[in-house]
């Protein structure tokens, strides 16, 4: 069998287990405490790994704010620029229809509150043109927030021309980076921005851990206020005790994916050139979603031309662990808002699976189970 949803959750590395599991049992300190030593050497630990995570996007440790993952992250980010949008007077802010619902239902949020939400649709291809969020530019625009790479179909944003355009503004910039960091990692360290989101098991680490990046221009960090009360820590955005083995484990997570990029990206290529191989040489009637070269290399959305993905799904789960979406909508699925916003007819949506694979896939487990997938396939069609 093979899991193919990494897009939804990562396995951890093995090495970062064997890393949380020393914290765990080595260092029994709430890091905040300050009278003995085991808050210390616990504070230290912590503050190694929030290192970590700043160099792998090359920041500096006292941008990180560790958070409880991704969906946090983004509502921190967007939520918490209430206080400051009232006292300059901006309510408009530009997003897209296909981030992640941690996005869109904040929006919604404050579409409640009176704010106003541009939505930018993508193209066909699930590309997102610089020049539709440039032409929504005005004085009263507080916010742009994109993702880096959409989750589902894999396709890249143009955030690095967005950090440009944004750049010489007031206009503040947050990037939804949860599938792309650990991944494309130069691009990342490049990309100019105010505030970025990470989740830690996408990338690797253990569950429950993410960040917050804000970066500080002339010392001072984006004008963001906590949501969540009781505490100092994390310089009083997200209160409450930070996990320390959680945080190592993330931290060791982000120094692997530094060292080890370039070959997981071979590794990631290789696997999806595999899955491109096999389904040009077999006689099933397939399309890809999205342009290949402006994919991420670790996720493919197939559509099987008059296959049901969930039938498909069903008779594949013993030995192919994939799916039709985001893992957090499919409790009431009703089909892939993101396909629909890429103008996909319902047939073509309800006919679609997301495939995605990380550095560890085994790249000849990979081409048995999806050949067998396949078949399974070619049988349905
Ligand atoms: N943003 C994106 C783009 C995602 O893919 C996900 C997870 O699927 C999230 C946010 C939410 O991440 P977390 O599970 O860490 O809250």
């Amino acid at each position: 069998a093979i899991y193919l949803d990494y897009n939804a959750s990562s396995p951890i590395d093995e090495r970062v287990l064997d890393t949380m599991i020393d914290i765990y049992k080595n260092y029994p300190g709430n890091p905040d405490s300050r009278t003995h030593d085991f808050g210390k050497n616990t504070r230290t630990i912590l503050e190694e790994g929030r290192k970590k995570v700043g160099n792998l996007l090359n920041v500096q440790s006292n941008e990180v704010f560790f958070t409880s993952g991704a969906t946090e992250s983004n509502n921190i980010a967007v939520l918490g620029l209430k206080e400051y949008a009232l006292r300059v007077k901006k309510n408009h802010i530009i997003t897209t229809s296909v981030e992640h619902k941690a996005i869109l239902e904040t929006m919604k949020h404050l579409e409640n509150d009176g704010f106003i939400i541009d939505y930018v649709n993508p193209n066909q291809d699930g590309e997102i043109d610089v020049n539709q969020i440039k032409n929504l530019i005005t004085d009263k625009t507080l916010l742009v927030s994109i993702m880096h790479v959409n989750n589902e179909t894999g396709v890249i944003f143009p955030v690095e021309e967005i950090g440009e355009l944004l750049d010489s503004t007031d206009v503040l910039f947050h990037i939804d980076a949860t599938q792309s960091a650990g991944k494309l990692v130069p691009e990342l360290k490049k990309i100019k921005y105010d505030m970025l989101t990470l989740s830690s098991h996408k990338l690797a680490g253990p569950q429950g851990i993410g960040a917050l990046i804000l970066r500080r221009k002339n010392y001072e960090l984006p004008p963001i206020k906590a949501i969540m009360f009781g505490g100092e820590q994390e310089g009083g955005i997200r209160p409450g005790t930070v996990p320390t083995a959680l945080v190592a484990g993330f931290g060791k997570a982000c120094e692997l994916a530094e060292q080890e990029y370039e070959g997981n990206f071979k590794q990631l290529k290789e696997c999806q050139n595999a899955i491109l191989k096999l389904l040009g040489d077999s006689t099933i009637k397939y399309s890809i979603h999205g342009n290949i070269e402006h994919l991420i290399p670790n996720t493919l959305n197939i559509a099987f031309e008059g296959i049901n993905s969930e039938a498909l799904m069903i008779l594949t789960k013993e030995f192919c662990g994939i799916s039709n979406g985001s893992a957090c909508n499919s409790k009431n699925y009703k089909g892939s808002y993101v396909l629909e916003s890429m103008g996909l007819n319902q047939s073509e949506i309800a006919s679609s699976v997301r495939i995605s694979w990380g550095p560890h896939t085994n790249l000849k487990v990979l081409k048995e189970e999806f050949a067998r997938l396949l078949d399974v396939a070619k049988n349905l069609q």
